[in-house]
């Protein structure tokens, strides 16, 4: 069985990113040989949801190479530059393409890592692989749409994974009915109910004020609750000295500080990813809502402080118990489906990693993103998006990928000088150990 220098869980912007800085290291002679397997058939970026109003909400110079490597091949004015779309991009005077845009251009540089990429695989587990106490490698195992189950080794693991649908509990014993879903499956789950009239948005986000804005375009035309706890929507800043928490340098700062001044730190600054929609989103939803009031037709609502106490499922509607915080009452509402826009968790390495788990103590990293084991673990473990504890709020965003992927890149070739190649640039990159 070949033994990879590196297994990549995950074929997202991180992992990408990654490929691109270990591409350019090959180009300076330092080889790593990397497989990354994603359990999407093909790359595509969060697909469901690719509505066709949303834009990005970070700079395109922000991509996957630029702030590392503005001269890379791979960076969003080249893709712009091969797509022959560079200058009528430069007319529409913006920094923030739309999604479908950029989502194309991760496309088109994930596609030039075909190679190195197994689509179709969910990675379950990765289990120690032992020379006498010491783990020496990683068995990755993954299992494919039909069930096969296929192992690999590594000397070295980056989880990229992403974040998981964080299910409220209320409604996790719903999971099942296709009436209640994240918006993580929006576009494919709204598709399942092109009848629905009644439908309630629970969350105060940019998910929550995109679906929002979207549902106003159905041609169904449904009657839409917004329901949040937060007493208003505020809107995300994104002005220019608040924004320097989101540069390189602040994840140093961040990473050595203390534990209590960084959850601090998060605090003050957990506005400006969390619960915080652009401001012109927040606009067209006001005037949505200003519209229907000289129109006198209350169609949608606004259930701003409003707490869901229980939640029923019956074959007429998904029953939500509402207790309105600030007149304490409390009233049922019945909706055909329920839109939970409720963000995501990024503990899920945790579960790949479970086997390890007795060889990594409380799950820290180092500056260079790397699991603190003991010393029996061998292999280099690296976390790319579940860091936001100790890196800071850039962590789960693409504000720093471009340099971390690099940071995590050096890392690996200083960690592994016995197994990772060196060769001269142009020579062929053929490593290959066998067990
Ligand atoms: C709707 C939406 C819009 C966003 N817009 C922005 C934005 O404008 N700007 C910004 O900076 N950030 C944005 N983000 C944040 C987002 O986290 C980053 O943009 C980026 O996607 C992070 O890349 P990633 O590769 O770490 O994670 P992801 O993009 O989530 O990619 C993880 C990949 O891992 C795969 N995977 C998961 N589990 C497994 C497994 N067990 N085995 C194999 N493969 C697996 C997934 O299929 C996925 O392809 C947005 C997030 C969402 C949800």
């Amino acid at each position: 069985m070949q033994i990879h220098d590196l297994i990549g869980v995950g074929f997202g912007p991180s992992n990408i990113a990654l490929a691109i800085a270990l591409d350019e290291k090959r180009h300076q002679g330092q080889f790593v040989d990397a497989l990354f397997i994603e359990k999407q058939p093909g790359f595509v970026w969060h697909k469901n949801m690719l509505l066709d109003n949303a834009h990005m909400q970070i700079s395109f110079i922000k991509d996957l190479a630029t702030l590392r490597n503005p001269s890379s091949r791979f960076t969003f004015l080249n893709y712009l530059h091969e797509k022959q779309r560079l200058q009528d991009f430069v007319n529409l005077k913006t920094f923030f393409p739309s999604r479908h845009e950029f989502n194309d251009y991760l496309g088109w540089a994930a596609a030039q890592f075909e190679d190195r990429c197994a689509y179709g695989e969910a990675v379950f587990e990765v289990v120690p692989e032992m020379r006498g106490t010491e783990v020496q490698m990683l068995r990755v195992r993954s299992r494919d749409a039909v069930g096969a189950v296929r192992e690999r080794l590594a000397r070295n693991l980056v989880v990229s994974v992403g974040g998981m649908p964080n299910v409220p509990t209320r409604f996790q014993p719903f999971q099942d009915d296709a009436r209640v879903f994240h918006s993580s499956g929006y576009l494919a789950a709204i598709a399942r109910h092109p009848k629905a009239e009644r439908i309630a948005i629970v969350g105060a986000g940019q998910s929550a004020a995109e679906i929002f804005m979207d549902l106003q375009s159905h041609p169904n035309k449904p009657e839409v609750d917004l329901i949040m706890r937060a007493r208003s929507i505020k809107p995300s800043d994104d002005s220019p000295f608040v924004n320097e928490i989101f540069n390189a340098d602040f994840t140093d700062f961040v990473f050595n500080r203390s534990g209590p001044e960084r959850t601090e730190l998060l605090e003050e600054f957990w506005h400006t990813n969390y619960a915080a929609p652009d401001l012109e989103l927040i606009q067209q939803i006001f005037n949505v809502f200003y519209r229907q009031r000289v129109a006198g037709v209350a169609r949608h609502a606004f259930l701003r402080r409003h707490e869901i106490s229980t939640v029923r499922a019956t074959p007429d509607g998904i029953h939500l118990s509402l207790h309105d915080l600030n007149t304490n009452q409390r009233r049922n509402k019945a909706y055909d489906a329920v839109i939970l826009a409720t963000g995501y968790r990024r503990d899920s390495h945790k579960t790949l990693l479970n086997p390890l788990a007795s060889y990594l103590g409380d799950f820290t990293v180092d500056r260079n993103y790397r699991l603190q084991g003991t010393p029996e673990l061998k292999s280099g473990i690296f976390l790319q998006g579940a860091c936001e504890m100790s890196h800071g709020l850039s962590d789960t965003l693409l504000s720093v990928t471009a340099i971390r992927s690099d940071e995590i890149g050096q890392a690996l070739l200083n960690t592994q000088p016995r197994t990772t190649q060196t060769y001269a640039a142009g020579r062929s990159p053929y490593v290959a150990t066998v067990l």
